[in-house]
Order: structure tokens, then C-alpha cells, then sequence
């Protein structure tokens, strides 16, 4: 029985070694927003580390608790130590500290994703939500059909995709593929194929995958950028699969691996094919899936007053 396989029609395979990052360990710096120098606890004890729960190690957030000889804790930790302090096992009771609270306030911190190359400041309560957008957040790896729990920068995922989940990588901006799935009766939803190209300096996945759409099975292929929106929204993309004279094309902007490939494939924004056409254009007795793909990458002008604009067509 064959393989699903694929196969690059022009051979100009080139295998390129991507360096994998190493993460610099990243130690935050505390300062006052007044450039107050704050009285240590003890040399060796930062302000930063005070708002450490010594329970969970969380940065702690309003209320903050202590107990009746000043052990600090976060409120989730504090529901789960049944009125014991962990520190001293005296009674806790319900002492908020407010004068840490009021520390947390006047403190500026730097984002956590500052060894990613974020460099902003924050006032304490708004650190967090900075961090869960942050530009310099890390990715998720952009491999699906199986919940991959790496996280990382572009070439430290790159580098993943091609060593931990062998993925094929190309290099260059048009691609001409025959995708062959010798079971074309069996729809699971999960990718199929998964291509990385690198182009223009960047990298796209390529995913192709089978899922049913309305009881229908259908095919579809679409383009992730290996980057955040505002930086995809620079390129385009067309695929085209066809046979006997007939063909489908499509066009569009690739997508952010910032959006999870299930989001992108139940919006839809991809080129769909029916399996009856899809097996039309394989050919031969219908028995096999052979897909001929083709597509480009290029670059967009550039258009400043251009919106973000994701496509929902299912909805
Ligand atoms: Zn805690
Ligand atoms: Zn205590
Ligand atoms: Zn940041
Ligand atoms: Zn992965």
C-alpha cells in the first residue's frame, strides 16, 4: 500500500540550516516609576521577588494576603491553604497587605518577553495584559493534526518543524507539487501535508487538509505566515489545482500563525475542493488521490491606511 506522499515536480530541493535560537536567560530589572529607591528587606530581597507568592511564585495581584506575622500570599493560594499560613502554619485569617498592593502600584516593570527583543515598560496591573499581546510573545508551532505544545520564535520553530515533525522544506516563491493521499475515502480532520517555504526572507506553511464541510468531503489547501498579521497582510498567494482543462485557482492573503490552523480552516479562507472534483482531477480510476498543486507567493505594495481585513465566509 502506498504512503501518502508528495512529490516537488522540478527537483531544486535545497536544504538550508537554520540556527536554533538560544533563549539568553532573562532577568527582570524592578525600579520605581519616581526612580525611588525602595527599602530592601534584606540585600538580597528585591521588591519584585516581595510580590513573588511564595506558594505558586506568581507575581501577585490584588488582594494580597498576609498572615498575622506578614507571610504574603496571592488570593488563589490563599482559597486553597485551608486558613493555615504555608510559611508559619498559624491561622491566617483575612489580613489584606496593602501597603504591598499600594509597592505593586508605583512599580514599573519591563515586559517578559524582553529576551525576545520587547522592550516597554509597564506599570505592574498592566504588565499582564501587555504580555498577552505583546509582539514579541512567542509563537505556537503552526504543525497541526496533533496538539504540539512547543512555543517559540520563528527560527527556533523552523528549526522544530524540520527536526521534530520532519517537515519538508523548499525554498523559493512558486511551488509545483503532486500531493498523492492513497486513501481518498478516509476524511479525518487533520492535516494532510504540511510545507514550509522560505521566501522573501520569511517562512509560510503550506497546509493542505481533509475535512467534511456541511457532510461533504472536501480538500482544502491555504497559506500560514510564519509572522504576525500586520506583517503578512504584505503578501499574497494563489493556488491552483487542475486537470483535463479545468481548474481551480485561488487567491488571498496568507494568514498569521498567530490564528491556529482550525481557525483558518473553518473560515474557510483557503482554497476548497470537492472530492469529486478532487478525483477528477486525479485521474486514473478514482481510486487515488493525486493533486497537482501550483502556487506563488509575492510581495504586496505596501498600502499604510490598510486595514487588517480576515475574511469569515463560513459565517
Ligand atoms: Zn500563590
Ligand atoms: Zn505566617
Ligand atoms: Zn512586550
Ligand atoms: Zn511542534
Amino acid at each position: 500500500m502506498e504512503r501518502d506522499s508528495f512529490e516537488c515536480l522540478p527537483s531544486s530541493d535545497e536544504i538550508y540550516e537554520e540556527e536554533i535560537h538560544r533563549h539568553h536567560q532573562f532577568s527582570s530589572a524592578v525600579k520605581s516609576r519616581n526612580n525611588v529607591v525602595l527599602p530592601a528587606v534584606s540585600p538580597t530581597t528585591s521588591v519584585h521577588e516581595l510580590l513573588e507568592c511564595p506558594v505558586c511564585t506568581n507575581s501577585m495581584f490584588p488582594p494580597i494576603y498576609q498572615c498575622h506575622n506578614g507571610h504574603t500570599l496571592c488570593s488563589t493560594c490563599k482559597t486553597r491553604v485551608h486558613n493555615r499560613c504555608p510559611t508559619c502554619r498559624q491561622e491566617l485569617g483575612d489580613i489584606r497587605c496593602l501597603a504591598l498592593e499600594k509597592v505593586a502600584e508605583s512599580l514599573d516593570l519591563p515586559c517578559k518577553y524582553g529576551f525576545l527583543g520587547c522592550t516597554e515598560m509597564f506599570p505592574y496591573y498592566g504588565k499582564l495584559k501587555h504580555e498577552s499581546q505583546c509582539n514579541f510573545r512567542p509563537y505556537n508551532c503552526p504543525y497541526a493534526g496533533s496538539e504540539c505544545p512547543v512555543v517559540g520564535d520563528i527560527p527556533f520553530l523552523v528549526a522544530h518543524l524540520r527536526d521534530d515533525h520532519k517537515v519538508d522544506m523548499h525554498t523559493g516563491c512558486t511551488f509545483n507539487h503532486r500531493y498523492v493521499k492513497s486513501n481518498p475515502r478516509e476524511v479525518e480532520n487533520a492535516t494532510w501535508m504540511l510545507t514550509v517555504f522560505n521566501c522573501f526572507g520569511h517562512y509560510f506553511c503550506l497546509h493542505l487538509e481533509a475535512f467534511l464541510l456541511d457532510m461533504a468531503p472536501v480538500y482544502m489547501g491555504f497559506l500560514r505566515f510564519m509572522g504576525d498579521e500586520i506583517e503578512a497582510q504584505n503578501f499574497s498567494y494563489s493556488l491552483e489545482v487542475g486537470a483535463n482543462g479545468r481548474k481551480l485557482i485561488w487567491e488571498g492573503t496568507p494568514r498569521s500563525i498567530r490564528d491556529s490552523h482550525k481557525e483558518v480552516r473553518d473560515s474557510h479562507d483557503g482554497l476548497i475542493i470537492q472530492r469529486n472534483i478532487a478525483l477528477f482531477f486525479s485521474g486514473g480510476d478514482r481510486k487515488e488521490l493525486k493533486l497537482r498543486v501550483t502556487g506563488r507567493i509575492w510581495k504586496e505594495q505596501q498600502n499604510p491606511d490598510g486595514g487588517v481585513c480576515i475574511p469569515n465566509i463560513s459565517s
